[in-house]
């Protein structure tokens, strides 16, 4: 099983990792903020280590942006505080536990164990708006029953279409969470991604509202 360590203190990565390999687990420990965030959104990992204390992009930041995508992989956080603030944000976020620093390696073994057996008890969530269906767990996307090949910016651009189905998303909102970027060139690269998902579906999968967005529609009466 797979595990994203993202924590920046080199002497916790590297004895954290180091029991969790003892373990059986394969770890991929990142450093760097908008690096954790690409790997989350890009990578299939059974859970996600974070430590709230990245450089470049905060790991609160991160989360959200991983829930509002529609990324449904178990995260623990981990911070240096211990706040009851923080827990509360945390958990806001989108955090499924949360594990204070200092810690013992054991324990958030433990926790992590404890947080697979919850994920692998749950069905594998479809999530379905305007004529798509996405498989969070599997990745793939279907447009009327039939399945479409969709990269990873694609699918996360449709994903975070279907959990705001219904409204409509800005070219920015969208450049921002397919992306992690607000600039020109992002918002023209998102008009791409929506032409190009338009042509493997319909013209009108992608709904246009000229000059506010995009939207999916609500199927829901
Ligand atoms: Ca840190």
């Amino acid at each position: 099983m797979r595990i994203l360590l993202a924590e920046d203190d080199p002497a916790i990565a590297s004895l954290v990792s180091g029991q969790l390999q003892a373990q059986g687990f394969l770890v991929d420990i990142a450093m760097q903020g908008p690096e954790v965030w690409e790997l989350g959104e890009t990578s299939d990992y059974a859970a996600i280590v974070l430590d709230l204390g990245l450089p470049g992009m905060d790991g609160l930041s991160i989360l959200k942006r991983w829930r509002q995508a529609g990324m449904q992989t178990p995260v623990l956080v981990l911070t240096a505080r211990g706040s009851w603030m923080e827990r509360v944000d945390g958990f806001d976020a989108g955090a499924d536990d949360y594990l204070p620093k200092p810690f013992r390696s054991e324990e958030l073994i433990a926790r992590l164990r404890a947080l697979l057996r919850r994920s692998q008890a749950r069905p594998n969530p479809v999530v379905v708006a305007g004529g798509f269906q996405l498989d969070e767990a599997s990745r793939r996307v279907s447009f009327e029953g039939r399945q479409i090949e969709a990269s990873p910016m694609e699918y996360r651009l449709i994903a975070y279409l279907a959990t705001r189905k219904g409204s409509v998303v800005s070219a920015i909102e969208l450049a921002a969470h397919v992306q992690g970027r607000e600039d020109d060139a992002a918002k023209n690269a998102v008009e791409a991604m929506v032409t190009r998902i338009r042509r493997k579906t319909t013209p009108d999968s992608i709904q246009n509202r000229r000059g506010f967005g995009y939207l999916l529609a609500d199927e829901q009466p």
